[in-house]
């Protein structure tokens, strides 16, 4: 960008320390920087009154301070109500509102405040009744000095984050100062003018002005939906280069057809569903070419995506590497536990028994080969430095582990394919340190039970492509869910215990791990797990034992809670959500969950996913405490809806990509997670990025020149893992 957006606010502005301290508390340095402040909001201007010149009927805002908050309840003894006075300089009015009485909570302290709404009249004196009330930090200017000049220019008033030492004014004023200095008459707009044009976008110069100043609630949608496409067009295009990047690489070719594969794929104990067949097919396609895949599987726990890594490992493995010399092809599969990789090497071990492949497992409490050589049915306790010099011979074709994969000792002789699980959980350069083994890059299948939206793994790991195993094998049971409303609490504890009469075992999670805080009005209601535990002890289930986890408690605590709950000396454990994956238990068949309306749905599916493995019909009983119909509705989707997919694509509708994943972590705005709803604008914002990826892989034309100096500005802003 050009200079004059660098220009130091410290310089061009005067500052307080408090202001200074602000700025620097949001990231706030440059002109640049707030004009990319955007409002967080727009509210129709009222026309600003100082209270001695209120009328009945006015509909207006007035700024003061909120005094003599009380609460009380109305005579019939039924409404709660909350009260107080505004006060400014120029007189005082009496404020009402009907059943909110926590705003007393709230406003205590005589803040100043801007009141909006219409004046009624009660009893012969004004007053307001059920105003929209917000706090302030400073008396808004045109109402001391009366400058209704200012006042009804612009229809709407956008509204900026605050902090202390920096009201939404401010940035009001520091945007109108901006503006002024001609600063946007020298931007050159980062997104090509053919793309403007082609989707209707304003132009960087009308956007800025239009966010900033609506004139109609058109101009700030317009600027917003620009911006929006503006960040993810350039996530795409750092994506699609990435992605090119890695096709200009080498890797082994693996030539092998579904029908070299019949013989392995007859010895398996089922048939692959249609949708672990299309997977196959495309890893397949995949492996011919002559550069490396970079390939996403996504599928619900249970779709079978550790069976359709060990077919794509079968032909990596059977696939001689091109010298010709000596053994195969070498796989290598990371898990993020040690509890998952050696349950991956267990099924790797049986899926290949009988078929002469060796298995290496490597993890940070040591190391075991399959087969051993006394018995050629079992795995055997190996060294590590035994372990490595096979894998680098190139005598142990599959080598499963942790972290411990990745470390700089281990060295194999013909990496040709990479499985990660959970990617999520790895850095972005642990997997390239993996990736890059040799001179020649492995192929990479990374796999996630995570439900994303389509749109957002698009958008995060555009440089993947994706596969969505979204069909689970038939004849599997489905978990029983229920949605459980307060009138049925006690029934359904009566149902549970049946299970556990038959000696089943629960899970009960819980959204927090301590006693509310009463000060939050909204945490009020929210089960603890210390909390919970205790009541259902005391009150619900006397006869059994029950332990707590969470995450704060010392590794070797959870360790112990769970060793115990796995040998089922504790038959009811008490949890947040934050339990560790791998966490498998198959005699426990039933989950509660509590205050459900507090989790997303693909989240509340991932919870369920927990008692899935059992061999008994499993429930999972969806407890929600709010009394709206709305609520009840979305949950009722946990029925309803065919896998964590559907599930995530509603939340995503619903709520929203801000409030469900972890944008902060990955350095997305809000508004850039906004346009995650929108699909239309994610897949133009990726064509338009690859068209010019291909077209100019190293953006070295001259008009992509501001392409690149754009994407290289933003290096390191984002960091999808
Ligand atoms: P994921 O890794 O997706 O959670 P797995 O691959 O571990 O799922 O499969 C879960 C279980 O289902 C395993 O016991 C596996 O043997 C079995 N399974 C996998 N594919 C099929 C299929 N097509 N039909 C029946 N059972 C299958
Ligand atoms: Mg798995």
């Amino acid at each position: 960008m050009t200079d004059i957006l660098q220009k130091p606010l410290e310089e061009n502005f005067r500052l307080n320390p408090k202001q200074k301290s602000g700025l620097k508390k949001f990231g706030l340095n440059t002109y640049g920087d707030i004009l990319n402040f955007f409002p967080i909001r727009y509210e129709k201007t009222l026309t600003q009154k100082p209270i001695n010149g209120l009328q009945k009927e006015d509909e207006v805002s007035v700024y003061g301070r909120l005094s003599n908050l009380e609460t009380g309840k109305t005579w019939s003894g039924k409404r709660p109500f909350s009260r107080g006075t505004l006060v400014d300089p120029t007189g005082k009015i009496k404020i009402l509102w009907l059943n909110q009485p926590y705003l007393a909570k709230m406003f205590a302290g005589n803040p100043l405040v801007k009141i909006s709404g219409k004046v009624s009249e009660r009893k012969n004196t004004l007053c307001f009744v059920n105003p929209t009330i917000d706090k302030i930090t400073e008396i808004p200017l045109p109402i001391l000095n009366q400058d209704s000049e200012n006042q009804d220019k612009n229809p709407f008033e956008p509204i900026y984050k605050e902090t202390t030492g920096l009201s939404s004014r401010w940035f009001y004023f520091a945007v109108q100062k901006i503006l002024r200095s001609g600063i946007l008459e020298e931007q050159k707009d980062p997104i090509p003018s053919e793309i403007l044009k082609k989707y209707n976008l304003p132009t960087l110069k009308s956007s800025f002005v239009w966010i900033h100043i609506p004139k109609k609630e058109g101009d700030y949608l317009a600027a917003r939906k620009r911006f929006a496409f503006q960040e993810i067009f350039f996530i795409q295009l750092e994506k699609q280069k990435e992605r090119k990047a890695s096709q200009e690489k080498k890797s082994f070719r693996i030539e092998k057809t579904k029908k070299d594969l019949e013989g392995f794929l007859k010895k398996l104990p089922f048939r692959l569903t249609d949708a672990q067949d299309r997977a196959v097919s495309e890893i397949l396609r995949d492996f011919k070419r002559e550069f490396p895949m970079s390939r996403l599987l996504e599928g619900d726990v249970g779709s079978g995506k550790t069976a359709v890594a060990a077919i794509a490992s079968y032909a990596t493995i059977s696939t001689p590497p091109p010298d010709n010399k000596f053994g195969g092809l070498q796989v290598a599969y990371m898990a993020p536990t040690e509890i998952l990789a050696n349950q991956h090497f267990k099924t790797f071990v049986e899926t290949f028994a009988g078929l002469n492949i060796k298995v290496g497992l490597i993890t940070g409490s040591g190391c075991k080969k399959f087969p051993s050589k006394i018995n050629p049915n079992e795995a055997t306790t190996i060294s590590k430095s035994q372990l490595l010099k096979w894998v680098a011979q190139g005598e142990i074709p599959i080598l499963i582990g942790t972290h411990s994969l990745i470390e700089k000792k281990v060295n194999f002789k013909n990496l040709a394919f990479v499985i990660i699980d959970e990617q999520h959980r790895f850095g972005t350069a642990q997997r390239s340190r993996l990736r890059k083994k040799d001179d020649i890059l492995p192929h990479l299948l990374s796999m996630t039970a995570t439900p994303i939206p389509r749109t957002l793994a698009l958008t995060i790991y555009g440089d993947l492509d994706l596969t969505i195993l979204d069909q689970m094998p038939s004849g599997r049971k489905p978990v029983i869910t229920e949605i459980v409303t307060p009138q049925k609490r006690k029934e359904t504890y009566e149902k549970i215990r049946h299970e556990l009469v038959a000696g089943r075992q629960l899970y009960v999670v819980c959204p927090r791990i301590n006693e509310a805080d009463p000060e939050k009005e909204m945490a009020l209601n929210v089960k603890s797990v210390t909390e919970e535990a205790r009541r259902l002890k005391k009150e619900i289930f006397p006869e059994y034992e029950i332990g707590i986890l969470h995450s704060k408690l010392k590794k070797d605590e959870k360790e112990k809670v769970m060793d115990k709950f796995t040998k089922n000396e504790i038959q009811i454990l008490c949890a947040t959500s934050v339990v560790e994956v791998g966490v498998n238990v198959p005699n426990a068949t039933t989950i509660i969950i509590e205050g459900a309306e507090r989790f997303g749905l693909a989240q509340l599916h991932q919870l369920r996913g927990r008692v899935l493995r059992s061999r008994h019909q499993a429930y999972c009983f969806v407890f929600s405490d709010s009394k709206s119909g709305k609520s009840i509705e979305r949950l009722k989707a946990m029925i309803t809806a065919k896998n964590g997919f559907e599930l995530a694509e509603l939340d995503l509708a619903q709520r929203g990509a801000g409030e469900l994943y972890g944008q902060k972590q990955w350095g997305i705005t809000d508004l850039g997670m906004e346009a995650i709803k929108n699909i239309k604008m994610v897949e133009a914002a990726r064509n338009e990025a690859r068209e010019i990826v291909e077209s100019d892989p190293e953006l070295k034309e001259p008009k992509h020149q501001h392409l690149k100096e754009i994407l290289e500005n933003q290096k390191g802003k984002y960091h999808f893992e």
